[in-house]
């Protein structure tokens, strides 16, 4: 080991000597020994390549070398890219009534699969379904772990070995490796594409439907549009045709929603009540999209149905946890009062603030902003468009208003590495934010910042602290 270090190196001391050292007693006695002798290795290999050079250099690099490690490495950032539902950053920020909800069965028991009224064992949907059923119209409902588990158990469950008619214009892929195809053959179904990409008629549904097929799928194509000559079937066409041959029909909505999207002035979304009430047997959708709370997915429909899929071990294997359950059957029940929905869902509050509202917290954050950048930027309030994320059409943006900041310096290639460098410089925030560069500038969105106070105090400590 020592063999490549450069002679004039002073040879690292031996471990167990270190370990003796009264500044390694403290570190051992608040983290224990295996952390301390993690870091202390790391710091010796780094002594031995020359990078440490002195005891109380090893020190500090053992007392950082815990510090990062102990640092969480999920944790809060500000979102000020503009996108609300990102699914990079957790999507929906959940009410305050799911966090209770999911601290209160956290700690100990609950009754997540047990009956109380007759001290029987009972099944984890309860807690969700009634309320499901109550704001879509179902008979039934069961939820998964997300809607891409939910499309893979509903195929799986009710077409497996036979074949699933599909338009060719509904072919997609949601990213991240979601592609309908991959999911027919994960499912073990086989895929029956009908129409073209840009018109299927109700004649191609209806001649490709044979004695193998299990399934009619439609699917909400949600992150991209098919404009100019085109032509698609209804979900009510649908539910005719899969009537008269007796075969389910099943809608993937994506992000649906519970509520009527343009009555609160956002873009139009398929209403879940709606589409079932078209005569569809099964949609699914996502808990962490629109709906505006955890990660899940929804399957809801048809009694007989929703009782096949529950059969299915993967079921079992795709089933949500109680802190999930917990925080749907919450966010769930604040959409029993549509008079307080949209105060108290915070996706439904971010999504529906106004340019002058955004523009408003921009204004509060921009001196603070501008102290924190330093002279080597300018900042002020730019006009742009956030976007609500997660598939939810990209062409349909909402007036919004950002702190700009931009390079002053005269040189292109200069401009540009001085914002790259800003952003990580905000990536490095104890409570990292993300913002966007675009257009030789970087964007920081307000949107989805409801009060500045946090991020300001932030910025007043960053500068208070002496920059590494
Ligand atoms: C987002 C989406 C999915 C996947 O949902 P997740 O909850 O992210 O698993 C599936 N289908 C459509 C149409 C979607 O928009």
């Amino acid at each position: 080991m020592t063999d490549a270090a450069p002679t004039h190196m002073p040879r690292p001391p031996a471990v167990d000597t270190v370990l003796r050292w009264p500044g390694m007693q403290a570190l051992i006695d608040t983290h224990g020994r295996t952390l301390v002798l993690d870091s202390l290795r790391s710091g010796l290999n780094h002594w031995r390549a020359g990078e440490i050079a002195d005891d109380s250099a090893l020190v500090t690099f053992v007392q950082q070398h815990i510090e990062r490690l102990l640092t969480p490495s999920m944790r809060p950032v500000f979102n000020l890219t503009g996108t609300v539902l990102h699914t990079n950053l957790g999507r929906a920020p959940l009410p305050p009534e799911a966090i209770e909800a999911m601290t209160a069965v956290a700690a100990g028991a609950s009754n997540l699969e047990y009956d109380l009224p007759s001290g029987k064992r009972g099944d984890r949907d309860a807690h969700v379904e009634d309320w499901i059923c109550r704001l879509t119209g179902a008979e039934a409902a069961t939820v998964v772990n997300n809607n891409a588990a939910a499309v893979l158990l509903v195929l799986n469950a009710l077409a497996q070995r036979r074949e699933v008619i599909v338009s060719r214009g509904e072919l997609i892929e949601i990213g991240g490796s979601f592609r309908l195809p991959d999911i027919m053959t994960r499912a073990n179904c086989k895929l029956h594409e009908v129409g073209t990409t840009n018109r299927t008629h109700v004649r191609d549904y209806a001649e490709g439907i044979n004695a193998r097929t299990g399934l009619l799928l439609k699917v909400h194509t949600s992150n991209y549009a098919v404009a100019g000559f085109t032509k698609s079937v209804t979900e009510a066409q649908l539910a005719a045709i899969a009537a008269e041959h007796q075969v389910p029909l099943m809608v993937d909505l994506g992000s649906g929603s519970l509520i009527d999207m343009q009555a609160l002035g956002l873009p139009a979304e398929p209403v879940v009540g709606q589409i079932l009430a078209q005569g569809v047997d099964v949609v699914t959708f996502s808990g962490d999209k629109l709906l505006g709370g955890p990660q899940a997915g929804i399957i809801a429909g048809r009694a007989d149905l929703i009782a096949r899929i529950r059969k299915s071990p993967l079921k079992r294997a795709l089933r949500c946890d109680k802190l999930t359950l917990a925080a749907l059957e919450a966010v769930l029940r604040l959409y029993s009062n549509p008079d307080t929905l949209v105060a108290r869902v915070p996706t439904l509050r971010l999504l529906t603030r106004t340019q002058s509202e955004i523009e408003q917290t921009a204004t509060v954050l921009l001196p603070a902003l501008q102290a924190w950048a330093g002279n080597d930027f300018s900042a002020d309030i730019h006009p742009v468009h956030s976007q609500i994320g997660s598939g939810s059409l990209p062409l349909e943006l909402l007036p919004s208003a950002a702190v700009r900041l931009h390079s002053n310096s005269n040189n292109k290639r200069l401009r540009s590495r001085q914002l790259r460098e800003l952003a990580e410089r905000l990536r490095r925030l104890a409570q990292p934010v993300i913002g966007r560069i675009a257009d030789d500038s970087l964007l920081l969105d307000c949107r989805c910042l409801e009060s500045a106070d946090d991020l300001i105090a932030q910025f007043h400590a960053d500068c208070a602290q002496p920059q590494a």
